[in-house]
């Protein structure tokens, strides 16, 4: 449906993220009639460009990252952008942004903080001090949001002294991937699972999110940062979640969000001990990738001496009824065998089999979400070969790839959060208490680490990983799921 009309205002307008994803998020809802007639984008930054310097620039993002521009539509995308420039460092411009938005205050206005962290506070408080924060306003924050709970505490402290909770967009992007929000239409629109979803029933989860790429041009980032921060607080305890959590109440953000929370603070903290035995710190080294030979982390870095993770295993448990003994295995990584990005739910083996050995091995079933590259839903079933011949069992998947399901083009996560924060559902944005949970549980994981003061494991690129991530899953007798 259409929207209401909007000012949504990017700062960081000439950023990589809004040349790769929001641009084309956002041209994506014009040719479908999403975007209402009355919707501006307000592109910002440091630079001093006119609205039509910036239009081109919007122009080769957009043709560049889509695959089929309707060139209609892209004009009419085109005509809604201006552009204003404004210097978060020096707090300079916020007069010309101030002069662009007055006269729009009964319209829905939207901040997308598309910006270093570091600005997060600057840019907020600005917007206080010019009065430009209205009843009608958000505001939407990339990841990362602090280093550690402390950082995450400030950060979410200064943007609430500007906007109400209700008002604040906490961005994750693996939240709009269309497989997640599966999950919980699996979950919770059919009655196959439900009663299975549990430990009586679920041997174990896993949950892989495997990069082919290395750090490239982000390297200065993501050595301050590491795995366990870039992807594990954020990304894959979303994820964990949203597995893990009780039917909430109804798709209202708090009652989801009140669920994923309680999954979070149940979440058994690490001790020293159980961060060594239960977690696994890899760096990647040269080797091939994609079919060519790569550098290692260090020599794309240019120095030889961090001991930033590019790699994390660990095993999780969540101390309530319906996980006990149930494992979480997580993993992620760059520049892993493959870009691969799943959930595996390994139900138990069957209590007890009427088949003769000569029947082949009885496989326990396996539900695999994949959340790309192809986003589909697999459960693997036993069934019988067929032929008149002796009962030969083999393992087949009942196999729903959404391609192939569904004819129509998948969104990008971005299109849908957009559209929502501009709507105003926060059902799949994460609210302060979440991300300070999800850090109280990261903060002691990185504090014995760096107490520990071990280099990360060396693993070559390509691989799976350090092979002592797969000795954590396999000293209890599972092994991981890699099948591409
Ligand atoms: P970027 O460095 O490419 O862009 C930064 C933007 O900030 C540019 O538009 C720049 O002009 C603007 N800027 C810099 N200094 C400024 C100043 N003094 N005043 C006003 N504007 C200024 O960064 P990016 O990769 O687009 O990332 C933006 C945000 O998104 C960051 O918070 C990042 O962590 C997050 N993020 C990025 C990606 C990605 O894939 N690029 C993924 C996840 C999260």
């Amino acid at each position: 449906t259409q929207s209401d009309p909007f000012d949504l205002v990017v700062f960081g307008g000439t950023g990589d993220l809004a040349h790769r994803k929001l641009l084309p998020a956002l041209y994506h809802r014009e040719p479908v009639g999403h975007l209402g007639e009355d919707a501006r984008i307000i592109a910002v930054s440091r630079r001093q460009l006119s609205d039509t310097e910036y239009r081109d620039w919007a122009r080769k993002a957009i043709c560049e990252h889509v695959a089929e521009v309707d060139q209609e539509a892209l004009e009419r995308f085109l005509a809604r952008i201006q552009y204003v420039a404004v210097d978060v460092a020096q707090n300079t411009g916020w007069e010309a942004l101030e002069e662009k938005l007055s006269g729009r205050e009964d319209v829905v206005r939207a901040f997308y903080l598309s910006v270093s962290p570091d600005f997060f506070g600057p840019i907020c408080s600005a917007l206080g001090e010019h009065d430009l924060v209205t009843e009608k306003s958000r505001v939407t924050i990339e990841k990362p949001i602090g280093k550690n709970g402390k950082s995450a505490h400030e950060v979410n402290e200064t943007i609430g002294s500007v906007f109400k909770e209700h008002q604040i967009f906490r961005i994750d992007h693996y939240l709009g991937k269309e497989t997640v929000q599966n999950l919980m239409a699996l979950r919770f629109a059919n009655v196959l699972f439900e009663p299975l979803w549990n430990a009586a029933h679920i041997d174990h989860v896993q949950i892989t999110v495997a990069e082919t790429l290395g750090v490239e041009s982000r390297a200065g980032y993501y050595d301050t940062a590491g795995a366990l921060r870039d992807m594990v607080q954020n990304h894959l305890l979303q994820l964990l979640c949203l597995v893990a959590m009780e039917p909430p109440e109804s798709m209202a953000p708090d009652s989801v969000r009140d669920e994923k929370l309680k999954v979070l603070k149940a979440l058994r903290p690490m001790s020293a001990e159980m961060v060594e035995r239960n977690t696994v710190r890899g760096q990647y080294r040269a080797g091939a990738s994609a079919g060519g030979a790569v550098k290692g982390y260090l020599e794309e870095l240019g120095r030889d001496d961090s001991s930033t993770e590019t790699f994390v295993a660990a095993k999780v448990d969540i101390e309530n009824w319906r996980w006990a003994n149930v494992p979480f295995y997580l993993r992620t990584g760059k520049r892993l065998a493959a870009r691969v990005s799943e959930i595996t739910i390994q139900f138990k083996d069957l209590p007890h089999s009427i088949f003769l050995p000569d029947a082949g091995r009885i496989a326990a079933n396996k539900l695999v979400i994949r959340l790309q590259p192809d986003e589909g839903v697999k459960m693997q079933v036993m069934i019988k070969d067929p032929g008149p011949g002796s009962m030969r069992l083999r393992e087949v998947p009942l196999d729903m790839t959404f391609a192939e399901a569904f004819s129509s083009r998948h969104p990008d996560a971005y299109e849908r959060l957009i559209m929502d924060m501009i709507r105003g559902n926060q059902t799949l944005f994460m609210r302060r208490d979440e991300v300070e949970a999800a850090w109280k549980w990261i903060d002691p994981i990185l504090e014995h680490w760096s107490q520990i003061k071990e280099a990360p494991k060396p693993y070559t690129s390509g691989t799976w990983g350090p092979s002592a991530s797969i000795a954590l899953i396999e000293r209890d007798g599972r092994t991981w799921h890699d099948e591409t």
